[in-house]
C-alpha cells in the first residue's frame, strides 16, 4: 500500500485513517518489511524546528502519523490536510491486535521501573496480564524498563535482552525525543524486529495508570488540555506550542 506524505514544518507525516495505517503495518508485517512508527505530536516537530539534526531521526520511520489534533489543524492551515489525527496509543492497540493475529512476539520497552511503582511492578510488566485478557494468543515475550542507560553496556544489555527473546514487535515508550533517537541508534542492532514503535507514555495508559481523556475532549480535540488539567506540569512543554503554529 502507498501511502501519500505531506510535509508539516519539515516532518513527513503519512496522510492515512487509523485503519489504513493499521493495514500499511499489517501488510508490511506479512511481508517481513522493517517499519518504525513515529507519532509526532506538535511538540515534536518544534524539536525538530529547534534542533535540525532531529529530522533525520524523526524523517528516518516508514510511517509518521499525527498524534495530536494540533497537528491536522496545521495542515489545514497550510491547506496540505491531514484525513486525521492517528493517536499513537489507539495505533499501538492496533498493533498488538496484529501481533496476535499473526504469532507474532511483542518486547515492551520503557515506563518506571518497578521501584517507582506503588505496586512494586513495573509498569510494562503491569501490561502483560492486561494485554493476554484483550489480545486473544498475544506473546510478550519480554520487558525492560525505561530507566535503565541509553548507552554503553547496559543498553548492549538492553540490545541482546530484545534480541534473545525472538521478539518482532518493539514498543519504545521513553517519551520524544529519547525514544526516536533510541530507535534511530539502535535499530541495525536488532535483526530480528520488524515493527518498532516510539510509543511515548502509552503504557502507562495500558497499565491502567493514566486515564485517557473522557471521550467528549478527544472528540472536541481538547485531549492536550485534558491532559494539561491533570499534569499541570506539562504547561512548560505546551508553552512551545505557540511557537509551532505562529514560527520562531
Ligand atoms: N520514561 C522512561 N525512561 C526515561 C524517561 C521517561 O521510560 O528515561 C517514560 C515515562 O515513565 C513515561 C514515558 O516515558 O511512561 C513518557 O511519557 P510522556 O507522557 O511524558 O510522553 P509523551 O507521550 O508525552 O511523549
Amino acid at each position: 500500500m502507498e501511502v501519500q506524505k505531506i510535509n508539516i514544518r519539515g516532518v513527513y507525516f503519512a496522510n492515512v485513517t487509523m485503519d489504513e495505517a493499521a493495514s500499511f503495518v499489517e501488510d508490511r508485517v506479512k511481508a517481513g518489511e522493517v517499519t518504525a512508527i513515529y507519532t509526532p505530536n506538535p511538540e515534536i516537530v518544534q524539536m525538530c524546528i529547534e534542533d535540525n539534526s532531529f529530522y533525520e531521526v524523526v524523517n528516518s520511520a516508514e510511517l509518521i502519523v499525527p498524534d495530536g489534533i494540533g497537528v491536522v489543524k496545521a495542515s489545514k492551515i497550510l491547506k496540505t490536510p491531514l484525513k486525521q489525527k492517528v493517536a499513537g496509543v489507539e495505533l499501538g492497540e492496533r498493533v498488538l491486535d496484529i501481533a496476535a493475529r499473526n504469532g507474532k512476539g511483542v518486547f515492551l520497552f520503557g515506563g518506571k521501573d518497578a521501584t517507582r511503582t506503588e505496586s512494586g511492578v513495573s509498569v510494562a510488566d503491569q501490561c502483560i496480564p492486561i494485554f493476554e485478557k484483550k489480545f486473544e494468543g498475544i506473546k510478550v515475550v519480554g520487558t525492560r524498563d525505561g530507566y535503565c542507560k541509553k548507552d554503553g553496556e547496559e543498553n548492549d544489555e538492553t540490545i541482546r535482552h530484545i534480541n534473545e527473546s525472538g521478539a518482532e514487535i518493539l514498543f519504545v515508550c521513553l517519551g520524544a525525543p529519547l525514544q526516536e533517537n533510541w530507535i534511530y541508534k539502535n535499530r541495525d542492532r536488532l535483526p530480528n524486529v520488524k515493527v518498532y514503535l516510539g510509543l511515548g507514555g502509552s503504557l502507562d495508559v495500558y497499565s491502567g495508570n493514566v486515564k485517557r481523556a473522557p471521550k467528549l475532549f478527544i472528540k472536541l480535540g481538547l485531549e492536550w488540555f485534558y491532559r494539561l488539567l491533570c499534569e499541570p506540569k506539562r504547561i512548560g512543554r505546551m508553552m512551545k506550542l505557540p511557537k509551532f503554529y505562529f514560527g520562531t
